[in-house]
């Protein structure tokens, strides 16, 4: 066995109908998975498999066939691959980088080419146990009902004729997530951080972040970071910035799932670390800020990062931001149609870049949002946004706009 040859299963996607991967009759899925050796670079691959070799979560409906995942694919299992010895094809529908192959599994004796490594995982496990236990539990930001407006010199150079009384930028960041929230007490807040090492030309970088934050934002601190769930596509680059941008806490829920390295390595900050297991309100003027758990809500499940994550949603007198991470709509629904906030003007950030596994149409038709933003790159394996949720969004009378159509680095979004 080759050394750098253990990769860890990070996240696994129902590959779309309308998609050139799905296999006739049968369910195929992606399974993308994460060198164990390499933290920093996150090396990437894929391998297209069918239904009956992924663990069975009650999402995905597949009937609870087997207790054992020993040979089935599941987030953060851990394996020894052969990849020579796999079927590999080349991936010309997602137009991925030069060279980029996936491996297309469909039998179990292709499954033998694969021998799990328990040591690593449970290497990574002991790290993140020992983590969770020295990270305190979230300490509780000062209250502001105080307003505090910001200074009309700084809006005039963002080209802004009124008070906001926050802005919020989606990065274009390709397929992932980074979102960043500025506040007129003159602190930042960034919602996940993935930046890519290789990237389109009107896409967002980490030194792009850095100076912009210098540029624009050198009066700022930023207080939080918050990770709203562990994938790659979210957390890759939060430990570089806690670092570089100096960041005051990153903000984190327990995953209820095993990790990969990368995780580890976002969570690896411990002195700013800080775990919340109970929902969480900040007042910042007229803007109050809820961190929801999943752990707080009644629809659960196990063995999915998406599902345990960390709900955002930011509430002013006339506005309602829905930041979603790529929970699944059950949640979504939850925390949403339990408020009243009909008369208000919403925006969502579209959970799961699209993706089917983030949308209800009662769902959708309860919150009703009049911006729907989704965050997405082009090319992409997973088929993102799906058909469907674009059809019920814009059915719904949402306007649409997303990050990989914008050629621009990032869409600004003042709330009033
Ligand atoms: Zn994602
Ligand atoms: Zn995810």
């Amino acid at each position: 066995m080759k050394k750098n040859n253990t990769w860890i299963v990070d996240d696994i996607q129902p590959v779309p109908f309308h998609s050139g991967f799905w296999g006739g009759s049968n369910k195929r899925y992606w399974v993308s998975l994460i060198n164990a050796t390499y933290a920093v670079d996150a090396q990437v691959r894929h391998i297209l498999t069918d239904e009956e070799m992924i663990l069975a979560t009650d999402d995905y409906n597949l009937s609870d066939r087997t207790k054992d995942n020993e040979l089935h694919f599941a987030q953060g299992n851990a394996y020894d691959i052969e990849w020579d010895k796999l079927n590999l094809k080349r991936d010309y529908f997602s137009l991925a980088p030069e060279g980029d192959y996936y491996a297309d599994i469909s039998d179990w004796e292709e499954m033998m080419h694969l021998v799990r490594n328990h040591q690593i995982e449970e290497r990574v496990d002991s790290k993140f146990r020992a983590i969770h236990e020295e990270s305190d539990n979230v300490r509780q930001l000062k209250h502001s009902s105080d307003e505090i407006e910001f200074p009309m010199e700084f809006l005039n150079n963002l080209g802004l004729k009124c008070q906001p009384l926050f802005l919020m930028k989606v990065f274009n960041v390709g397929q992932g997530d980074t979102i960043m929230l500025i506040f007129p007490d003159m602190s930042i807040w960034l919602v996940d951080a993935f930046f890519e090492k290789h990237r389109e030309k009107h896409q967002m970088s980490y030194d792009d972040l850095v100076d912009l934050i210098d540029e624009k934002y050198s009066d700022f601190r930023v207080e939080r970071v918050i990770i709203s769930h562990l994938h790659r596509d979210h957390c890759l680059s939060v430990n570089q910035l806690a670092r570089d941008i100096g960041a005051e806490s990153i903000i984190y829920t327990f995953p209820n799932t095993k990790l990969t390295k990368t995780a580890l390595g976002a969570l690896s900050n411990t002195r700013i670390l800080r775990k919340i297991d109970d929902i969480e309100s900040v007042q910042k003027g007229s803007t109050k800020i809820t961190l929801t758990p999943a752990c707080k809500l009644q629809y659960k499940r196990k063995n999915d990062h998406n599902a345990n994550g960390i709900i955002v949603e930011l509430e002013t007198n006339n506005s309602h931001v829905l930041l979603s991470g790529d929970s699944p709509w059950q949640q979504l629904k939850e925390v949403v149609l339990s408020k009243n906030i009909s008369g208000k003007h919403k925006c969502y950030k579209v959970s799961h870049h699209g993706s089917i596994t983030g949308y209800d149409h009662n769902f959708i038709n309860g919150y009703a949002p009049h911006l729907a933003v989704i965050s997405f790159g082009i090319p992409n394996r997973y088929g993102h946004p799906d058909r469907r949720v674009l059809c019920g969004l814009s059915h719904n009378g949402a306007f649409l706009s997303g990050t990989a159509i914008l050629r621009k680095k990032y869409l600004p979004i003042p709330i009033f």
